[in-house]
């Protein structure tokens, strides 16, 4: 199978090009060229299967320049009991016979950015190793929270990589901080930056584009790349675990294999989600994608009307990893609902980046609304939800998982439909601690640590071990830098 950009699918790519180079020259995602089908045998034959051989059943059509041996040692390395906290990786818990919660948090950084971040360093250095890349690679990552650490572990120590991270020095929770000042492994570092989210990643844009940089990066046997949530080495694993849910809920007898199952994902930049679209072409029973966002509701109102329209006011909410505007992978659906009309997302995309504006003709926008069914919930709701969830389950979940519960419940009260419903349980509670205690009515004027100790006595719930550790863990980072002198906190990693 080989890879095309979304903005110009002539030419084609092996899956180690698509890899290695991120993002298309062109300014398009890289998208595979066709989606291999999973029959019903299939999914019956990985009911039986772990979640490791699920995977390697699930992305192995999609990787023709790796060999079988490659794959499955990918799958052992990335999802082993070292730094996942249960055997089943990806459980589904069931609170309502009809609902069922995908927990994606049991990784390392306990967010779901681990499921795609514990795989991508091996894809990517075992791509750099058969395109011949004698270059060792380096990892620039601006991150609001959850990406920067999760990539910091999913880096650390591997062989021909350094990383390098930086956050907003005052726009990140107190432990996604602590988690990141105390990384561990010899090629990491972490540097916060004076000002918001915005001014790390225009930074880090600014220091990609440096052409004097990178030739000096070069002489010395380095080359720059990215870890964010374009690559599609991200968006590849995390397709399986969809299939890997389809497949538990009929094995614990919940469903009949070909039943059909809604899923509802709180939705930031359109990964995880379009992962569900791709597991439903393949061929797994999805019936609706619901699409559930915070009150930067620009999905929202696309999914309903066909125009997107980023020109609005942005929130900071309590549910940080949704709040963005300007959802990227948007552009492989447009891609695949348009008919793979390269032009077309060309002009969407031009349109975008010129008025912030573009509006999908009729026959996409009747796709959109056949496959999609949107909403968002704000934080007095999340609140309640959290709360509500607790109080009657004994089930604790986090903010933004919280918004994708509401969501679903506005969409089963709308139409009347109860299928079963899987939803996407996207990071622990204990990541979100100060916004969950005071959704359960809690005193959150505790600093970070003290506050998982709280959540753990009042929910009667076990914070996740990494996270536990903190508090014995020295900082190793404590650098704080203008955003003019980021590229020198590059330069003293790399060329000293
Ligand atoms: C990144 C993130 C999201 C959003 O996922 P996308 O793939 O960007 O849509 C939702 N919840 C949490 C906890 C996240 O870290």
């Amino acid at each position: 199978m080989r890879y095309l950009s979304t903005r110009d699918r002539r030419t084609r790519f092996m899956p180690a090009d698509a890899i290695v180079m991120g993002l298309a020259r062109d300014g398009g995602l890289f998208v595979p060229e066709v989606l291999p089908r999973l029959s019903q045998n299939s999914l019956k034959s990985m009911c039986e299967m772990s979640y490791q051989q699920r995977t390697v059943f699930v992305i192995t059509p999609f990787l023709e320049d790796f060999t079988a041996s490659e794959i499955g040692s990918f799958a052992t390395k990335a999802y082993n009991s070292e730094s996942f906290d249960t055997p089943e990786i990806a459980p589904v818990r069931a609170i309502e016979p009809n609902t069922f919660f995908l927990e994606l948090w049991h990784g390392p950084t306990s967010a779901f950015k681990d499921m795609a971040l514990q795989m991508l360093p091996h894809f990517l250095i075992t791509s750099l190793k058969k395109k011949l890349e004698k270059k060792n690679v380096c990892i620039l990552v601006a991150t609001s929270g959850d990406t920067g650490k999760a990539a910091l572990e999913g880096f650390r120590d591997v062989d021909r990589t350094k990383i390098m991270v930086f956050y907003p020095r005052d726009g990140v929770s107190d432990i996604q901080k602590l988690q990141m000042v105390t990384q561990e492994g010899q090629n990491v570092g972490v540097c916060a930056v004076e000002g918001n989210f915005d001014d790390a990643q225009s930074g880090v844009k600014a220091i990609f584009s440096d052409a004097d940089l990178r030739e000096r990066l070069e002489s010395k046997g380095f080359f720059l790349s990215s870890a964010n949530s374009i690559n599609w080495g991200r968006l590849l694993p995390q397709i399986v675990y969809y299939v890997s849910a389809y497949c538990d809920l009929v094995k614990e007898g919940r469903i009949f294999l070909g039943e059909q199952v809604h899923v509802c994902v709180p939705t930031g930049n359109f990964g995880n989600i379009l992962a569900a679209y791709y597991a439903k072409k393949m061929g797994v029973p999805i019936g609706k994608l619901i699409c559930a966002s915070n009150s930067n509701n620009v999905l929202t109102d696309f999914i309903s009307t066909g125009t997107y329209d980023k020109n609005r006011k942005f929130y900071t909410t309590i549910s940080p990893s949704m709040d963005i505007l300007i959802s990227s992978n948007l552009e492989r659906l447009l891609y695949d609902l348009s008919g793979h009309d390269d032009e077309l997302v060309s002009w969407y995309m031009k349109k975008l980046a010129e008025t912030g504006v573009y509006s999908v003709n009729p026959a996409i926008k009747s796709k959109l609304e056949t496959y999609f069914w949107a909403n968002y919930c704000d934080d007095e709701k999340t609140k309640l939800v959290i709360r509500a969830v607790f109080g009657k389950y004994n089930y604790l979940i986090d903010p933004h998982t919280a918004v994708a519960y509401d969501v679903l419940n506005h969409y089963r009260y709308k139409t009347g439909d109860t299928t079963p419903a899987i939803v996407a349980s996207t990071a622990s509670p204990y990541k979100f601690c100060d916004s969950v205690l005071d959704a359960l009515g809690e005193d959150t004027r505790l600093s970070g640590l003290e506050l998982i100790g709280r959540l753990s006595e009042v929910t009667g719930t076990t914070p996740p071990k990494p996270l536990l550790e903190l508090k014995n863990k020295p900082v190793r980072f404590d650098k704080s830098v203008k955003k003019e002198y980021m590229i020198n906190v590059v330069e003293d990693m790399l060329l000293k």
